[in-house]
C-alpha cells in the first residue's frame, strides 16, 4: 500500500501556549511531501520531528489569519539560504502574494529559485495540483476570512496484471490493455481466464481532507462525501456554541455532525482552543456523535485509510 499520511506539526489555535504549536501539517503521499498551513514556528517543528524540509514543493495555505502563516517567511528564507533552485508552489489567497514580494523587497533579496504564487481564487472548480495519482482541490469554507479547505484525493488506480499469467501466456500490448479494462482472457487452447483470476484488483483510491478555520456549515459535505480521513477544527466544546457561531468555529460536536453527514471514514480534531490544556472533553462530545473520532496529537501521523 502506497504510504498516504498527515503528520501534525501543530493543532493549537490562534493564541499561543506553552503545550502547542499552531496550524500546520505535512502530508505525505508515496514520495511526495505538501505543507498544509504554515503557523509561526513550522521549520522548527519540522526540526524537531526530523522531518526535512527540502522535499517540500507545494504550500498550501486555508486563509490569512496568522496562525495559518506567519512561518511561510521563514521557510522561503531558510530555502534561499539552502541554495534551493527547484520552484516552490505557494497555493494561498491571493492578497498574500504582495506581502510575500514587500518582505522579499524590504531585504533586498533575489530568491535563488522560482516561487510560483497560485491564488485559491483562481482554482474555482479546478485542480490546484494533479499527476498520475493524486489530485488536490481546494473548497470554500465559512470563517471571518475567505478561507479555503483543501482535499487530497488519490486518482482511480487500474488493476495489476499476475506476473505469473505474464510469463504463461505472454499476452500482447493490446490483450494487456483489454484485461486492465476489466476483460476477461482466452488462450490459445481456447480456455477462458476470468478477470479476476489474471488480476491483482487495484487499491481502491483514498482520500484526505483539511478544514482549518470554520463556522459548522453542513453544506460542505458536498466537497467531503465519504473521505477516508477529515480533518476538521474543534476550537470549542458543546457549551460554547454560541460563540462558535458568533468566532466563525466549530465546535467538537459539530466537526464530528459533518463527518457523520459526509460519511467519512474518520475524524481527526484539532485546531484547540487554548483554555483546553486537555482536550478529552472535546473527544468525548464528538464521540457522541461520531464514533471514530480522535485528537491529534503534535508530532503524531495518521494514516489515510
Ligand atoms: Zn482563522
Amino acid at each position: 500500500m502506497v504510504t498516504f499520511k498527515v503528520i501534525i506539526l501543530g493543532n493549537g489555535s490562534a493564541v499561543p501556549t506553552s503545550f502547542s504549536n499552531p496550524s500546520s501539517q505535512l502530508l505525505v503521499h508515496e514520495n511526495k511531501h505538501f505543507l498544509i498551513d504554515c503557523a509561526e514556528g513550522t521549520q522548527m517543528q519540522l526540526l524537531k520531528y526530523r522531518l526535512k524540509l527540502a522535499p517540500i514543493n507545494h504550500i498550501f495555505i486555508s486563509h490569512l489569519h496568522g496562525d495559518h502563516y506567519y512561518g511561510l517567511m521563514g521557510i522561503v528564507s531558510t530555502f534561499h539560504l539552502y541554495g534551493r533552485i527547484k520552484p516552490l508552489h505557494i497555493y494561498a489567497p491571493k492578497a498574500l502574494e504582495a506581502l510575500i514580494n514587500h518582505h522579499l523587497e524590504v531585504s533586498k533579496t533575489t530568491l535563488n529559485y522560482p516561487l510560483i504564487f497560485n491564488p485559491l481564487e483562481d482554482f474555482e472548480g479546478k485542480d490546484l495540483y494533479s499527476d498520475a495519482v493524486l489530485r488536490i482541490r481546494a473548497f470554500p469554507l465559512k470563517h471571518k476570512l475567505p478561507t479555503w479547505g483543501f482535499r487530497f484525493c488519490e486518482l482511480e488506480r487500474r488493476p495489476k496484471i499476475k506476473k505469473e499469467f505474464v510469463g504463461d501466456h505472454k499476452p500482447c500490448i493490446e490483450a494487456i490493455r483489454r484485461i486492465k479494462d476489466g476483460a476477461d482472457f482466452e488462450t490459445k487452447e481456447g480456455e477462458l481466464l476470468k478477470n479476476e483470476d489474471i488480476t491483482h484488483a487495484a487499491p481502491c483510491p483514498r482520500s484526505y481532507a483539511y478544514c482549518s478555520d470554520t463556522a459548522y456549515h453542513p453544506p460542505l459535505t458536498k466537497y467531503l462525501k465519504e473521505v477516508n480521513l477529515l480533518y476538521h477544527e474543534a476550537t470549542f466544546d458543546n457549551s460554547m456554541e454560541e460563540m462558535a457561531k458568533e468566532k466563525f468555529h466549530s465546535t467538537a460536536a459539530q466537526a464530528a455532525q459533518l463527518a457523520s453527514d459526509s460519511q467519512a471514514g474518520e475524524l481527526l480534531l484539532g485546531h484547540f482552543s487554548a483554555r483546553f490544556k486537555d482536550p478529552s472533553i472535546l473527544l468525548q462530545q464528538a464521540q457522541a456523535v461520531f464514533k471514530s473520532t480522535y485528537l491529534t496529537k503534535e508530532g503524531n501521523s495518521y494514516s489515510v485509510r
